[in-house]
């Protein structure tokens, strides 16, 4: 437990730090590779380091600020404010490669293309998680209904909600925001 909690705080730290100093000097977006060329396609994705395997640590100790600083506006309000993307705007959700789903503010691994199906729904959907403890199950009574809300296990973002209309085998169906996964396909 000391151990465990000491490692996840400092990795935290670490890549809190990273983005940082990655950040400092260089006020526009430091890897734009045409700065001036193209600059309504390019965006600044963070790196993160995925995280493979069933998490069993503790929940990490960011703050409600060093998220607002790591992530985007749309990751952070669909991520720590646990809102909701447009469906169908996600280009994972017709993403049929193999690969993992990882959660985009930590990269805990949370789903893989194996449990990955077309729902129709707009969201990417899958009918387990990767690994039963990586994604939590809370209850959710916003919008004046009992819902099931899912978070990951390791940072508490908000992914999406999980009903019980899934496909076989388990019936369920995990509708996530694309914006809060990274896909990384499998070599
Ligand atoms: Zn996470």
């Amino acid at each position: 437990m000391g151990i465990k909690s000491f490692l996840t705080l400092a990795a935290v730290s670490i890549s809190v730090a990273c983005v940082s100093s990655f950040n400092s000097g260089e006020p526009v977006s430091a890897n734009m590779a045409e700065p001036s060329a193209t600059p309504a396609k390019t965006k600044t994705i963070r790196e993160i380091t995925f995280i493979e395997g069933e998490w069993d640590g503790v929940a990490s100790t960011v703050t409600d600020a060093e998220w607002k600083k790591l992530l985007t506006a749309k990751e952070y309000y669909i991520l720590r404010e646990e809102g909701t993307e447009q469906p169908f705007t996600s280009e994972l959700n017709k993403n049929k490669k193999a690969g993992t789903y990882y959660c985009a503010a930590c990269g805990l691994a949370l789903f893989k293309s194996e449990h990955k199906f077309d729902s129709g729904t707009g969201w990417p959907s899958f009918y387990q998680p990767a690994y039963k403890k990586n994604v939590v199950d809370k209850e959710d009574r916003s919008l004046g209904e009992i819902r099931t809300e899912n978070e990951c296990a390791r940072c508490g973002s908000h992914l999406g909600h999980v009903f019980d209309d899934g496909p076989e085998p388990t019936g369920l169906r995990y509708c996530i925001n694309g914006v809060a996964l990274r896909f990384k396909a499998s070599s």
